[in-house]
């Protein structure tokens, strides 16, 4: 039999398909952030108000500043039992459905719907809805409430609101177009609580995660004639200091905000894994950098995973923003 090429789907198609299926699960990305979270939440929300079954699916858990979502004390590892065998599962935000963990039972393809805004998707779904031009997956859920016609109360744009305001580091990257902007005035008029956003996920730091901005500060690196500037982050930075991983969702941009630098790397080596944040001015393509040693993103920021020891990964993340330009 010859497989058939995946293709993306229209809004149209991918409602019909909602309004099909009976129960969904919709699924988060590993770490998650406001996007993830944000998008599976307002979709979810919206199919309740249709009479649907949903559960989240979260394997690391709600982080602590986006506990306020609604419905987040429903975000779970375990799934229920007695699920129905057509249930949809719905992937949000993530360019491959490994991103979504081990945890996760093995789904059948039929039964995937991929909803994303990043470079490269795999099109992994039975439904690819993928926008590469929207600021955040919320902003292509959007596309799907209205073509649903569910009426987009408070709750639901608090969490559409919060993947904007996230993934456009609160307005701030280049991704905030004025369609972006247009969007969150929108969310604005229907209830979407701006200021708890800005309270929650902005403005309120522990004091344990800005003593260990500190030490990464103090651990930065330049080098490429002051245009790279990279630091790091251990366990024993965090036993020290009392912070946890958290704490540095946006440290990054601090690395990359340093007069003279194009592309700024964070390295996370915490429990026995090395992950890495990229960012970049828009000079070098980080997403083109990342996918070279297994991961992926957008052009401006982008994410993989490293074996092996810090040292290691500094000279394979270097070797791989050079390759792409640096
Ligand atoms: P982060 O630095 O974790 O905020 O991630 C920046 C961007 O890169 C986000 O769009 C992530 O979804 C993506 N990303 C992070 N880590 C990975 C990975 N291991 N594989 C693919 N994409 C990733
Ligand atoms: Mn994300
Ligand atoms: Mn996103």
């Amino acid at each position: 039999m010859i497989e058939s090429k995946p293709r993306l789907a229209s809004a149209k198609e991918v409602a019909a398909e909602l309004r099909r299926r009976s129960a969904f699960v919709m699924v988060s990305h590993v770490k998650p952030d406001g996007d993830t979270l944000g998008a599976g939440l307002a979709l979810g929300l919206a199919l309740k108000r249709l009479g649907k079954r949903v559960c989240y699916f979260q394997q690391d858990g709600v982080p602590r500043n986006l506990r306020f979502l609604p419905d987040a004390d429903l975000v779970s590892r375990e799934l229920p039992p007695d699920l129905p065998a057509d249930t949809l599962y719905v992937f949000c935000d993530m360019s491959d459905r490994s991103r979504a963990g081990e945890y996760l039972p093995a789904v059948d393809r039929e039964n995937v719907l991929d909803i994303d805004h990043h470079l490269g998707n795999a099109l992994f779904g039975k439904l690819n809805f993928v926008l590469e031009s929207e600021c955040s997956t919320g902003s292509a859920v959007m596309f799907l409430l209205r073509e649903l016609g569910v009426p987009i109360d408070d709750r639901i744009a608090t969490c559409i609101l919060v993947t904007v305001m996230t993934d456009t580091g609160g307005f701030m990257h280049s991704n905030t177009t004025p369609e972006a902007l247009e969007l969150a005035a929108e969310l604005m008029r229907r209830g979407a609580d701006k200021e708890e956003i800005t309270e929650e996920i902005f403005l309120r730091k522990r004091v344990v995660a800005t003593k260990l901005l500190g030490r990464i500060i103090d651990a930065m690196r330049f080098e490429h004639g002051g245009r790279y500037c990279y630091s790091y982050v251990d366990d024993a930075m965090l036993a020290q200091t009392g912070a946890d991983g958290e704490d540095i969702e946006d440290v990054v941009n601090t690395l990359l905000g340093q007069d003279g630098v194009d592309v700024a790397a964070l390295f996370k080596a915490i429990e026995g894994e090395i992950r890495v944040s990229l960012r970049s001015s828009g000079k070098l393509n980080v997403q083109a950098a990342a996918r070279r040693l297994g991961g992926g993103g957008h052009f401006r920021a982008s994410g993989l995973t490293c074996r092996g020891s810090l040292s290691e990964a500094f000279s394979a993340v270097e070797a791989a923003l050079v390759a792409e330009g640096l």
